[in-house]
């Protein structure tokens, strides 16, 4: 079975609070891309970036500060440089001024492939993609953008997107399942969701809390709760499970697997979990290669 990989962190550790949490890294991704070979499992090319910095709301610091990921960018770049089945991806904080010129430097010094967004830790809306020239610049050296999104600006990038079709857009997360983004991904050509992290509390949490929070959420996913919301008074979050084999049928019936691609959030969470729950879902075979690397094919060509 081949599998692609278009998410994956490296570099090291994250934070969380004042622990450290979710440690990467490209030599442990290759350990167990030669586990699952052993399994029948052929990870045959995967892109990895940077961590994120660690999340506004996990500090302690009133403001928070622009990151500057060039070093990191020259850490995993480097490592990726020799590495055939590695393609790095150059991550920079949208609100740096020099982003473009970052995004430039890595194409040229370590062949970068992608570029990695994270619009959630850095509190920012889509719009600065193309006022920081990010766009302009993903669309001169043909780089797609992976971006995770703020849930709430779907808005954003659907105008991006239909302004710039040449882009591809990767919106990670299955964008924690926001109805706006089922529709660009079946709208545009050019939108693609990947699923990594859905077995990540965090997704689970989003998931609930926009069950309970907002109208526009796809209530057919309420259904892979289990117990259903509702049921209970008082929602213990620890307590629900979620059927996820359900989960990712219902995303394949509703915004079909031409845009959908295998993504597992290495450093986050369980690569080898997420490539099992898929391939155990009642989706038919084109899809499951559609997911696990024809639509990689189709934006990498690698
Ligand atoms: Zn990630």
């Amino acid at each position: 079975m081949i599998v692609k990989d278009c998410h994956t962190h490296s570099g090291g550790f994250n934070y969380k609070e004042d622990k450290i949490y979710a440690f990467s890294s490209i030599t442990g991704y290759q350990y167990k891309m030669k586990a699952l070979r052993e399994i029948g499992i052929h990870i045959e090319s995967a892109v990895t970036f940077s961590q994120p910095s660690p999340y506004p709301f996990l500090t302690k610091k009133p403001w928070y500060n622009i990151v500057d990921y060039s070093k990191k960018n020259d850490e995993i770049g480097k490592k990726c440089l020799p590495l055939e089945n590695m393609l790095f991806a150059c991550f920079v904080d949208p609100r740096l001024a020099k982003a473009p010129e970052e995004i430039s430097r890595c194409v040229k010094k370590y062949d970068a492939q992608a570029i990695k967004i994270h619009l959630s830790a850095a509190t920012v809306n889509a719009e600065i993609l193309e006022y920081n020239g990010i766009v302009k610049t993903a669309e001169e050296y043909d780089l797609p953008l992976i971006v995770h999104m703020n849930p709430e600006d779907s808005k954003g990038i659907k105008q991006i997107a239909e302004k710039n079709m040449d882009v591809k857009f990767i919106i990670a997360h299955i964008a924690y399942l926001q109805t706006d983004f089922f529709n660009l991904v079946k709208k545009f050509d050019n939108v693609f969701f990947d699923t990594s992290a859905f077995v990540h509390e965090n997704f689970k949490y989003s998931m609930v809390a926009s069950i309970v929070t907002n109208k526009d959420f796809n209530s057919e996913f309420a259904e892979c709760l289990n117990p259903k919301l509702g049921e209970k008074d008082k929602i213990n979050l620890k307590e629900i499970k979620i059927d996820y084999n359900k989960m990712i049928e219902l995303v394949v019936e509703m915004a079909g697997s031409n845009n959908f691609l295998f993504g597992s959030d290495e450093g986050w969470s369980p690569l080898e979990e997420q490539i099992r729950i898929i391939n155990e879902s009642n989706i038919s075979s084109s899809d499951k290669e559609n997911i696990f690397y024809k639509n990689f094919n189709k934006i990498f060509n690698k």
